[in-house]
């Protein structure tokens, strides 16, 4: 790459750096074996060889990490051009060992001299721009851009801080209510973690939560999560408040934890609590992607007595036969079907289509969401057992909550008529 450079700068001609990973590449190991692991980077090295001329690069960097150097072309309609076609490559199937295997690419691009013109700024800058291929749903090509150096940047600056984050205390627990929709009872908690960073404000979790599921931080970071939860159920079950249930989100990383349900287990005896007064929340994505895992921690959970649901229902892909098979008792739909639910006739039949779903399996239902009455009057209509939303009430503090519940002995009530007529 030195020497294509030191040309290009004679020539003034572009260069281009694509750094290719493939997706899922693990897994395949994983079920398949390492010698079809092999064979199948073999067979890519292969085909990526068929999609780039003579005197073009292509190298393995190690494990399922490629890199592509395009000399002489820096034109991002050619480039483009050639990344489509590398992917289209990659897409078709591989016959190995009688098996049909199929994977995908996620590919950066950076171009010499926008992006850099030493060997390391290309490389690293592709890297990036693979990175954020990947972020956004992988099996596509992403340029470098100076944004998402930018993002990099936070996202590395939020890992460090977050490091320290637990052992300084920085972490609470917020407490939103998921209400009946026949009666207006508080059927349960959820609790939803803050990180309050001294300088910072309160950083919500979409923006921390991915990052420490990155760098295992999040291992660490649930496992608070949980004690803190129980601690604060058990304190209040003492008080006399001892109709509550809390409901706790665990991270995909957590869900394959071997241990996972023997250390919860573990918790809630230490606290005394009984098991059937909490519920733990996977989402939808994180219980398909490796379904088959999934199911056994999933038993292996019921098996201590939590209960389980489904969070963020409809924004994965569901099979539905192991819907069937995993122990869950609930579905929380996702708020993204609930918000258009009264002008969005697709997000609207997704909703009762899922509510259908659940109870014909069985399960309850949860709307998210839930922000204004006609809402909660379509979501009523349609036999939506539960909702959640800002309707009713943000996630609060401990003490907040505590005052709620105490308020109309856990009753809920919107201001002026008695909405629960709706
Ligand atoms: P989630 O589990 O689906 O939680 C619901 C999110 O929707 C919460 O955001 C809540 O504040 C927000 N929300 C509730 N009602 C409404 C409403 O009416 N309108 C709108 N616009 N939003 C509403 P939050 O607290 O920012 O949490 C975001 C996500 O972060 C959660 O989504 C969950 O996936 C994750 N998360 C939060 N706490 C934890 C945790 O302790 N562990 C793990 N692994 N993930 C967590
Ligand atoms: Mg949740
Ligand atoms: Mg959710």
């Amino acid at each position: 790459m030195e020497q294509l450079i030191a040309n290009a700068v004679r020539s003034l001609t572009g260069i281009s750096v694509m750094f290719l990973d493939l997706d899922r590449f693990k897994s395949i190991n994983d079920t398949l074996g390492h010698h079809v692991g092999d064979r199948l980077l073999l067979d890519v090295s292969g085909r990526l060889m068929q999609c780039l001329r003579e005197n073009d690069i292509v190298a393995r960097l190690g494990g399922d990490e490629f890199v592509v150097v395009l000399p002489g072309s820096s034109d991002v309609v050619t480039v483009s051009h050639i990344a489509n076609k590398i992917r289209d490559a990659l897409n078709a199937p591989f016959e190995i060992d009688g098996n049909n295997i199929f994977t995908s690419p996620s590919i950066g691009i950076s171009l010499y001299p926008k992006d850099g013109t030493t060997v390391d700024l290309l490389m690293k800058h592709a890297d990036t721009a693979m990175y954020s291929a990947k972020q956004d749903g992988r099996n596509q090509f992403r340029f470098f851009s100076a944004e998402m150096n930018a993002s990099l940047e936070e996202r590395l600056s939020i890992e460090k801080d977050l490091r320290d984050a637990v052992s300084l205390n920085e972490f609470s627990l917020h407490y939103q209510p998921i209400i009946n929709a026949g009666d207006g009872r508080i059927d349960a908690l959820e609790a939803l973690i803050r990180w309050n960073k001294p300088g910072k404000g309160l950083i919500p979790p979409d923006k921390f939560i991915p990052v420490a599921e990155e760098s295992s931080l999040i291992l660490q970071i649930g496992n608070w999560v949980i004690q803190e939860a129980c601690r604060q159920l058990a304190t209040w079950h003492r008080s006399g408040l001892d109709q509550i249930r809390l409901s706790i989100n665990l991270s995909t990383r957590q869900l394959r934890q071997p241990d996972l349900a023997f250390v919860i287990g573990e918790i809630i005896r230490n606290n005394d609590l009984n098991p059937a007064m909490l519920e733990f929340e996977i989402t939808e994505t994180a219980a398909m992607e490796n379904a088959e895992q999934t199911r056994y921690v999933l038993w292996a959970l019921r098996g201590v007595g939590v209960r389980i649901a489904i969070d963020d229902f409809g924004t994965g892909y569901t099979s539905l036969n192991y819907l069937k098979l995993f122990p869950v008792q609930r579905l929380k739909i996702d708020r993204t079907f609930v918000k258009d639910i009264l002008t969005d006739a697709n997000d609207a039949a997704i909703a009762t289509a899922s509510i259908s779903l659940a109870h014909s399996l069985g399960l309850d239902v949860v709307a998210e969401g839930v922000e204004n009455r006609e809402q909660l009057a379509f979501l009523k209509k349609h036999h939506c057992d539960n909702v959640q939303g800002y309707l009713f009430a943000r996630p609060l503090p401990a003490a907040e909550i505590q005052a709620l519940l105490e308020e109309n002995d856990g009753q809920f009530f919107l201001p002026g008529e008695g909405f629960f007529d709706i």
